[in-house]
């Protein structure tokens, strides 16, 4: 019987994170403004390009910052940016670490593969303040694998292959669970199994009948 290797995305599977801006703004404490202006397709398109840029590690969050606040016309400056993307991550599902440590015990290798970047990654590992104390869930990996120290990111195919090749597995004996059907389909193209999660449900139960219907758990 080979070693399983299971690979786990980190946002909407293993840790709940903020889904819209207006989320995000809340609890950090920002007001809203002008949301129309805010969703410009032409602002829209430069802060998803600068989000590709900081999750690949191209640029530093704090350069991050001043361009996503340039990107928004005016209407957030850098420091609130860096506080709306700093409440992005929130807490671990419940029952996710210790889902982590019966498959650990049980023999199976466990890591992570995130599209993330300097600060989530740092406050996910160290924790911010008392509310929000590190991701055990995390912690309790055997191999943690991230985009921005990669220089690469999901759906590309080719951090797929890096993945494989820092882990030394064999894409057959690969498990993956992600919560985006695009990254579902890149995993499967290279031969991983591969099972797509719904966030807002709870996503350990999701996750443990996969295991336990291959056999694993
Ligand atoms: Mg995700």
């Amino acid at each position: 019987m080979p070693t399983r290797t299971i690979i786990f995305d980190l946002g909407g599977v293993l840790v709940r994170i903020c889904r819209t801006w207006e989320e995000a703004c809340a609890i950090a404490g920002v007001e809203v403004r002008d949301p129309d202006r805010f969703r410009n397709p032409t602002l829209a398109q430069r802060r998803k390009h600068f989000h590709h840029l900081h999750q690949t590690g191209q640029i530093a969050c704090k350069a991050y910052f001043n361009a996503i606040a340039e990107s928004t016309a005016g209407l957030y400056t850098p420091d609130e940016v860096r506080r709306v993307h700093n409440a992005w991550t929130r807490n671990d599902y419940p029952g996710v670490s210790a889902l982590i440590t019966r498959l650990r015990e049980a023999g199976k290798r466990t890591a992570c593969l995130s599209n993330t970047n300097h600060s989530h990654w740092t406050i996910l590992q160290q924790g911010q303040g008392r509310e929000h104390p590190p991701s055990s869930a995390l912690l309790r990996l055997d191999i943690r694998l991230a985009s921005h120290i990669m220089g690469l990111a999901k759906p590309d195919a080719k951090i797929y292959l890096a993945a494989e090749q820092s882990l030394a597995a064999d894409p057959a004996d690969i498990v993956f669970f992600d919560d985006l059907a695009e990254n579902i389909a890149a995993a499967r193209a290279r031969g991983w199994t591969a099972h797509l999660i719904d966030h807002a449900d709870a996503t350990a139960a999701q996750i443990e009948s996969h295991l336990t219907a291959a056999g694993i758990l």
